[in-house]
């Protein structure tokens, strides 16, 4: 990747890695530091690292696995391509050019600002599966902060802590809890927003995968790409669908190229009525 591309791209970046490392941190110090002289949860540690281990592996293959144009044979222009001015080459169906990448993507579907790449052919899979463990692992988070908010407050009424949760800003200013309830509070705020909009990506996306559309061709109405919720899901999910969202480790090779997609057959006229004619 190209220096002062990559320079434009790399701020949402830092700051999407910054704050989920934030995140991390604070949960992994709150379990660690909270029991001691109780037994360690063990269990509960053990299912926070894999969730995290798989939303990584899922963020690094999503970044690693490109879906551009680049270093692909594009060879020769048959129906339903098109002509690319910026890359000046001809492109498959449904490809387009991202204007943050400059480069065309196969199977294009958006730019992905927070992890500076777009989504399509090659790595669909690896943001779905991060969408799924990103929102499951910060609904942990959230559950375990809010917890801490829960015990800091055990003797105040239950509306003080629901109205911590809701403004927090509100509550220290006006002196109503410590800045430690304060800071457990603006946590599990953090961590239910993420949560909402990963769990909200996740449910649109699936929508568009089984439909088999991209978020361009569900704006336009056009499903002339849906083979069936089956075959839809074995095409962004590959030839393992039914295991490619619990893990990203586990291999699941894609059916086809990314250049090259079937499509439904237009549906035949009806028949002229005899009396029409
Ligand atoms: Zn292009
Ligand atoms: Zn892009």
């Amino acid at each position: 990747m190209a220096g002062p591309e990559w320079k434009k791209r790399a701020l949402p970046v830092l700051a999407g890695a910054a704050l989920g490392s934030a995140l991390a941190a604070e949960v992994l110090a709150l379990l660690l530091l909270r029991r001691r002289g109780e037994p360690f949860p063990l269990p509960t540690l053990a299912a926070l690292l894999a969730l995290l281990g798989n939303a990584l592996e899922s963020a690094r293959r999503f970044v690693t696995a490109s879906p551009s144009t680049r270093g692909v044979m594009l060879a020769g222009a048959g129906q339903g391509w098109d002509y690319c001015y910026s890359c000046q080459t001809h492109v498959p169906p449904r490809c387009g050019h991202c204007f943050s990448c400059n480069v065309c993507i196969l199977r294009r579907d958006h730019h992905c600002t927070l992890l500076g790449q777009c989504l399509g052919y090659q790595n669909y899979r690896y943001f779905l599966s991060l969408l799924l463990h990103g929102a499951v692992l910060l609904l942990c988070c959230a559950v375990l902060n809010a917890d801490v908010v829960w015990t800091l407050l055990q003797e105040k009424p239950l509306a003080q802590t629901v109205l911590l949760l809701v403004l927090p800003w509100l509550m220290l200013l006006t002196g109503q809890v410590n800045f430690t309830a304060f800071f457990f509070a603006v946590v599990t705020d953090a961590c239910l927003a993420g949560c909402l909009f990963c769990a909200g990506f996740l449910f649109f996306h699936s929508l568009l995968v089984l439909r088999g559309q991209t978020t361009k061709e569900w704006f336009e109405g056009d499903r002339k790409y849906n083979m069936g919720w089956r075959a839809n899901l074995r095409e962004v999910l590959g030839k393992r669908w039914h295991l490619a969202l619990f893990t990203p480790f586990v291999a699941s090779p894609l059916p086809g190229d990314g250049i090259t997609f079937r499509t439904r057959p237009p549906k035949s006229e009806p028949l002229l009525k005899t009396r029409d004619l």
